[in-house]
């Protein structure tokens, strides 16, 4: 088992709020992808390693986790800043917009500070539910978003 994306996996106290964010971002016509529900041990390490450890540690421990291999460029961002996770007990779901390239296919805009006015849609629409949005926790990236834009968590 490597990464979870099924909503199914989450909490069942969170589901139906996770389910509600969902159907409010369609209503917007905003495209989006789930990355990430409930998260293992072994991936969170992986993770936290990353960026923190050297190439072949991490690719160690993401090989246990049943995760793909880095590069050494890869290894050098770093994804997660805590070793404890609300993806653990399933009250965490990671959602990235899909922006269309104008030929018909989709592209992440991962640079949060160039792209800050999708994801703050997202998040506004999410902190209206009552969730806690990862984008608007400190520090800020670029001075417009906080860290975690794709998290969203009860
Ligand atoms: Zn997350």
């Amino acid at each position: 088992m490597a990464i979870i994306r099924s909503i199914d996996a989450l909490d069942p106290a969170f589901r139906p709020q996770a389910v509600e964010f969902l159907r409010r971002l369609a209503d917007a016509d905003i495209q989006y992808r789930i990355d990430e529900t409930l998260r293992t041990r072994d991936v969170q390490e992986a993770y936290w390693l990353q960026s923190r450890a050297p190439l072949e540690e991490v690719n160690a421990a993401r090989e246990k986790a049943g995760l793909y291999l880095l590069t050494e460029a890869e290894n050098r961002v770093t994804v997660t800043w805590t070793r404890d996770s609300a993806h653990f007990t399933g009250r965490a779901i990671d959602v990235v917009p899909l922006l269309g390239r104008g030929d018909g296919r989709f592209f992440v805009p991962w640079d949060y500070a160039a792209y800050a006015g999708i994801w703050q849609r997202m998040g506004e629409i999410g902190l209206s539910l009552g969730l806690d949005w990862g984008g608007s926790w400190p520090p800020l990236i670029g001075g417009v978003i906080g860290k975690d834009p794709p998290h969203y968590q009860k």
